[in-house]
């Protein structure tokens, strides 16, 4: 399966797809839209192939400079961001895409979880 990094600009952020064509690629980007008014930059990334189906979120943050936002409390995670409360070091990696800034944050997020009877 082929890798292709998808840009929307209605939405500001990048994500990556797996299909065989770009003509693919673009349905399922604009499959995640919520809105009609999109514009999405299909481009080809073949050094992501090779996580099918998912690259993980630690990839893309460490390796390819992403930013990605806390899954607890929204706050911007990436090493290229400059702001003195956020230590990477601290970054927990949950499952599937699921990022947060420290472990009190993930712990956070699992008890909102508890109390919506999810977990
Ligand atoms: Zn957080």
């Amino acid at each position: 399966m082929k890798a292709w990094e998808c840009y929307c600009d209605s939405l500001e952020s990048s994500y990556v797809v797996f299909a065989n064509t770009e003509a693919e690629a673009r349905e399922i980007a604009i499959a995640k839209q919520d809105n009609d008014e999109y514009y999405i930059d299909v481009k080809r990334v073949i050094r992501f192939d090779k996580f099918y189906p998912q690259v993980p979120p630690k990839v893309l943050i460490e390796e390819e400079h992403w930013w990605w936002r806390c899954s607890n409390c929204s706050q911007m995670l990436g090493n290229d961001i400059d702001d003195d409360d956020l230590d990477m070091n601290d970054v927990v990696y949950g499952d599937d895409e699921l990022v947060f800034c420290n472990s009190g944050c993930q712990a956070e997020y699992d008890k909102k979880l508890e109390r919506m009877g999810i977990k």
